[in-house]
């Protein structure tokens, strides 16, 4: 970020989400760049990113959304209005009729969801899937990983029979996480040789989220010789559903420090929470960067940089930085847009960051919250 957007976010209100939408549309460019080479269709988790207020600009390059649950399909369907898929571990009955409404491809987690709700289903017109557990990931952090021991996502080969397939348009499978594409590729390898000789009566295979393809060291064109492969050899289409990549390096958290203390070492509190704000950084757990910071040590000044709940553990990370910080001083948090507004919430009674968009000429309230946000969900 050039010194001109630092010192532009540095006037306001904290503490905020802030989207550059001219960074969000580079990425989307270089999705786009897979879907014109590959005509692969490429759709935005839910999950991961869900500032609607920006659907319509990413509805001008994707094929549309993938849910995982009503209230996200719901989400996607009206303020996105392209195709709308969904996967869940689970469909409740009570929400299906709805959740129909919405979707036209449904992806199911074992045959027994899909035979339960097979006939419905197919009677209105929808495409189904059942997602696919080729028992092989490369994910290492345990809680991220489908493929662990004893996991129920998805469904393992040993567990299909062909008559389960009956009525499916496609396969699904997610078996990866902020990985390039030489992961793809080795996964593919297994999956083939698992699952490939159903892929030839399929109209569509899925290939799941996690690929890093906006990173700047990702192999796209490996990514785009393993859609052709599986496209040429099996006569299907190729979806892709990444959450992550769509809005990888796109935000920042901006936050005003409040308060230092000391005790074994310089400690600033700030108006912003790990646990509430940014809590990928405790459940991952990583360490985000600020803009201007270095290593612990690094510079001459090194502070701990903690949140305003009472939680002991609210604590971001440990960093330097070339003068002593003072109250007042803003902290602009990178990588901030995707797996936090999402997943943010108001324990202690901490408000949540407003949420903004940026470009070269202008700095966009999108939305405040307030009490009644907290209030909302209580009774
Ligand atoms: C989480 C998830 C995604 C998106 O993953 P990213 O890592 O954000 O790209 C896609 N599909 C499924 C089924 C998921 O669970």
């Amino acid at each position: 970020m050039n010194k001109i957007d630092i010192d532009r976010l540095g006037h306001i209100v904290t503490p905020a989400y802030v989207v550059d939408k001219r960074l969000l549309m580079k990425n989307l460019e270089t999705l786009d760049y897979v879907q014109k080479q590959t005509s692969a269709k490429i759709l935005l988790a839910l999950k991961g990113f869900s500032m609607y207020h920006v659907f319509p600009l990413i509805g001008e390059y994707l094929a549309g959304i993938t849910a995982s649950s009503l209230y996200e399909a719901r989400l996607g369907f009206e303020e996105m209005g392209k195709e709308v898929h969904i996967y869940a571990p689970v469909f409740k009955e009570s929400e299906f009729e709805e959740i129909m409404t919405y979707c036209e491809h449904m992806v199911f987690n074992s045959p027994a969801q899909y035979k339960q709700y097979k006939e419905r289903a197919l009677a209105k017109g929808k495409e189904c899937a059942i997602r696919l557990n080729p028992e092989y990931s490369e994910i290492t952090t345990e809680i991220y990983d489908p493929c662990a021991i004893n996991s129920r996502l998805g469904t393992v080969a040993s567990q299909i029979k062909a008559s389960d397939l009956d009525g499916l348009s496609g396969l699904h499978f997610h078996t990866m996480c902020e990985h390039n594409s030489d992961t793809l590729d080795r996964t593919m390898k297994v999956i083939e040789e698992k699952f490939g000789q159903y892929f030839y009566q399929m109209k569509w295979i899925n290939f799941g989220g996690g690929h890093h393809i906006t990173r700047a060291d990702y192999d796209i064109e490996l990514l785009i010789k393993v859609i052709r492969h599986i496209q040429t050899k099996y006569d299907v289409e190729v979806y892709l559903e990444p959450g992550e990549a769509i809005a990888l390096n796109t935000g920042f958290l901006v936050t005003e420090v409040l308060d230092i203390v000391s005790y074994g070492m310089d400690i600033a509190i700030i108006d912003a929470s790990a646990a509430c704000h940014m809590p990928d950084v405790i459940e991952m757990p990583y360490r985000p960067e600020i803009i201007g910071s270095g290593k612990p040590g690094e510079y001459a000044h090194t502070y701990r940089i903690g949140g305003m709940t009472c939680l002991a553990g609210d604590i971001v990370s440990d960093y330097s930085f070339e003068k002593p910080l003072k109250v007042g001083d803003k902290l602009i948090f990178t990588d901030m847009a995707h797996y936090t507004m999402v997943k943010n919430n108001t324990f202690n009674g901490v408000g949540l960051p407003s949420i903004m968009t940026m470009d070269a000429d202008t700095i966009e309230l999108v939305k405040a919250f307030g009490y009644n946000d907290y209030k909302g969900r209580l009774s």
